[in-house]
């Protein structure tokens, strides 16, 4: 390998230090081939085959837990009519500063504008009212995986803040009854629970205060978690909409004893945007690293040749690609680049494992196994290597969790005053004292700056409120928010 040549291919690599995280995240999305940020409309982006398979493997995790817990996937159109959209008064006005409106084509006015779903809300119970007419109907349980667009008005970021939310998976439900809905907004966050772990991602489940609700909703609960530059992030939000909607789109149904009643509603949602959190939680200097669930390439098989060897190692990484790829997502780098490139090449893509086949381990019947996120080497008989790669990428799972749990609790600090924040104001999640009441919430943002995460209501506070001195009722968690 020449001089030259080892030059073009450093070019390739990546080099930006994690702790410069707002430049990682943006370098990290086009060099490993998530996204493309090129297309010339603000907030939209192209992803690329690599990203794209990601977050399928992804989508795949909450679909699966939706169909497990009895949702069943449909499709709903892409344009509401306006009329239909201006139903239900505090939605209309939480949305409408955000959403695209259609009114006709290039050479013809429509004479009705339809607007582009920011979410599919006022979609889908314009159609429940149709659908349900009995308690036989219910519970209704029913999502689907869509692009929703909202005209953001804050900083784009690529996947995290963009004007077209092209993988929002949303789920909405309807029910009987208040016990029923209240016990689907359970079941909500159990399934999100379960998604978020299987992401390896650490979160902590809040109540959003009353001024921050959902619009048109009873109340919901975020999944929080931080981000490595000390900011929180929304991960997913479940929320009860109580009857609010149901009494805007007239979703009724008949009791057993003849008389009718509104239905109780819930709806909650993810999107791409767990996929931007999981790699900027888990990567590091050198890359990405992918959990293994979502990993589009789970082993990279990297031949290491020597002339007049080369035949022999070959063979035997071909014979492996293919006795793997029964258990993996498995590939060979065929390429020409050196051993040392596609190293780093693959370990800049986030791949979990590789496996380095020269001479030695032909003549030896072993594998190098080198793992990611570590990069522990060891050398394992070709017998054992299929049990030994599930071990490895389990243990990385359950590293990168760890690693997501320590770095999210360390990040929490409880204080007793104002003054006591101002001190914790970088890189933390600050829990607050504080009475419950809104007056005394939204004082806390306005004399802090920081933004008003939620409280957890099951968590009891013995502190006084930092405003109003009266007993505290809740810890308020405050930060700097995305
Ligand atoms: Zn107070």
């Amino acid at each position: 390998m020449s001089d030259e040549k080892k030059k073009e291919e450093a070019k390739y690599l990546f080099n930006v230090p994690k702790s410069d995280f707002s430049r990682w995240y943006e370098e990290i999305l086009e060099k490993a081939d998530i996204i493309d940020k090129r297309y010339p409309v603000k907030g939209m982006l192209v992803w690329k085959p690599y990203g794209f398979k990601a977050l399928k493997l992804m989508r795949r995790i909450m679909e699966e837990l939706l169909d497990k817990y009895g949702h069943q996937e449909a499709y709903f159109p892409a344009l509401i009519p306006e009329e239909v959209f201006e139903k239900e008064r505090d939605f209309l006005e939480g949305f409408s500063g955000e959403t695209f409106v259609v009114e006709g084509t290039l050479t013809k006015k429509l004479g009705r504008r339809l607007l582009l779903r920011p979410t599919s809300e006022t979609v889908m119970y314009y159609m429940f009212s149709q659908w349900i007419t009995s308690h036989r109907d219910l519970p209704l349980k029913i999502y689907q995986t869509v692009n929703v667009f909202r005209y953001e008005t804050e900083h784009t970021r690529p996947i995290i803040r963009v004007r077209e939310i092209m993988n929002f998976i949303e789920a909405h439900t309807a029910h009987a009854t208040p016990e029923e809905a209240e016990a689907q907004i359970k079941e909500g966050i159990q399934i999100y629970k379960k998604f978020f772990d299987r992401l390896c991602l650490a979160y902590v489940i809040l109540r959003t205060p009353k001024w921050d609700t959902f619009a048109g909703a009873e109340y919901n609960y975020d999944f929080f978690t931080l981000m490595p530059d000390g900011r929180a992030i929304e991960m997913g939000s479940v929320i009860n909409l109580g009857q609010k909607f149901a009494k805007a789109f007239d979703i009724k149904y008949m009791k057993p004893d003849g008389t009718y009643e509104y239905v109780y509603q819930t709806c909650y949602g993810v999107s791409e945007r767990a996929l931007a959190i999981t790699i900027s939680i888990h990567g590091d200097d050198r890359g990405i690293i992918f959990p293994s669930e979502i990993a589009p390439i789970q082993v990279i098989i990297v031949p290491v040749i020597f002339k007049g060897e080369q035949e022999d190692v070959m063979k035997k990484c071909l014979r492996l690609r293919d006795e793997l790829s029964k258990h993996f997502r498995v590939e060979v780098d065929l390429s020409e680049k050196t051993p040392g490139y596609k190293y780093y090449y693959w370990e800049m893509k986030g791949v979990p494992v590789r496996l380095e086949i020269g001479p030695r381990e032909v003549k030896n019947y072993e594998v190098t196994v080198v793992r990611r996120d570590t990069g522990e080497k060891r050398r394992v008989p070709d017998s054992a290597l299929v049990e030994e790669i599930k071990r490895t990428l389990e243990d990385i799972d359950r590293n990168l969790r760890k690693k997501a749990e320590e770095f999210l609790m360390s990040s929490i600090r409880e204080v007793s005053s104002l003054e006591e924040v101002l001190a914790h104001m970088n890189g933390t999640l600050i829990k607050v004292p504080w009475c419950g009441d809104d007056d005394c919430g939204m004082k806390i943002e306005e004399r802090t700056g920081l933004k008003a995460l939620g409280y957890d209501p099951e968590e009891e506070c013995k502190r006084d409120c930092v405003i109003c001195r009266r007993p505290g009722k809740y810890y308020l968690w405050i930060g700097n928010k995305y």
